[in-house]
């Protein structure tokens, strides 16, 4: 059993207790799960005996929200399906006992960055008033701005952080790849240090709830999110070395979301590499 914090995205197919089991399989120390199919709007609920041996787990497992879900979006059905599917999230992450959900921010669809940000604290505040005895947070990710997404600068978040009525119920997840995409420079001790002090006037370190670690099969700046190998994209080993060193990270989870295959093999192979660089 790892108790190093590092692990990978792990599925939950047949289960959401058999993440737990391919997460040992392969020395995971921490594990990121979605909560159900991550292409639906709603999921079966779990089985009593699926939440037992859930809650049996040695190792911190935090969840992913899916990907339909855009709490800025214009269409008012397609927001409320958004909302209502983030309630359910929360809830089954109550019942897990998972202490956070990493989601991306939202895509302003064309209403501009401003209303945008505003329509996701809207959104979150009523997630939050429909969950509020529930300890799960919303871990805000750092995003690579393709499209009209919202969270490619801190300043985003640290919008939504301000404007929420609960600002409590938020945390961060930064993602290396998408900072990256973002025009973060991380590969240099300095760009690294910069991101690091915006991070922590805008936000707080404390905030960070997690980190994904993956490389960037696009340049610096390019505002696309093509996840690579650790080391084998634009960011290279360096870039991960400041993190993984960096004091301020201990005790926060961090994982692979880089390509695999059924016999994980990939993920062995960037975790070996993880484990080495720190
Ligand atoms: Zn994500
Ligand atoms: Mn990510
Ligand atoms: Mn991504």
């Amino acid at each position: 059993m790892n108790s190093d914090l590092l692990g990978a995205h792990m599925s939950i197919a047949g289960g959401v207790d058999r993440s737990l089991e391919r997460g040992a399989s392969i020395g995971c120390g921490a594990i990121q799960i979605f909560l159900k199919n991550n292409m639906q709007w709603s999921g079966k609920p779990y089985s009593a005996g699926e939440v037992a041996r859930f809650r049996e787990r040695t190792v911190p497992v935090f969840a992913h929200s899916t990907y339909l879900i855009n709490l800025a979006a214009t269409n008012p059905v397609f927001l409320r399906r958004s909302i209502a599917s983030l309630v359910d999230e929360v809830k089954r992450a109550a019942q897990l006992g998972v202490p956070f959900i990493v989601m991306h921010p939202g895509s302003h669809m064309g209403a501009g960055e401003e209303a945008g940000l505003r329509r996701v604290a809207q959104s979150l505040d009523a997630v939050f008033a429909k969950t509020s005895k529930l300890p799960v947070q919303i871990a805000l990710e750092t995003t690579a701005g393709q499209g009209t997404n919202l969270g490619y600068r801190l300043e985003h978040l640290a919008e939504i952080f301000s404007s929420v009525k609960q600002p409590d119920r938020l945390a961060v997840c930064v993602d290396t790849c998408h900072v990256f995409a973002a025009g973060y420079d991380i590969r240099t001790a300095a760009g690294y240090r910069k991101l690091v002090r915006e991070l922590d006037r805008l936000i707080g370190c404390e905030r960070v709830a997690a980190f994904h670690l993956n490389d960037s099969k696009t340049p610096l700046g390019s505002r696309v999110d093509r996840h690579e190998h650790i080391g084998k994209g634009h960011i290279g080993l360096a870039g991960f070395q400041h993190v993984l060193r960096d004091r301020r990270w201990r005790g926060v989870p961090m994982v692979l979301e880089t390509p695999k295959s059924d016999d994980l093999h990939e993920d062995v192979e960037n975790l070996r590499i993880l484990r080495e660089l720190r």
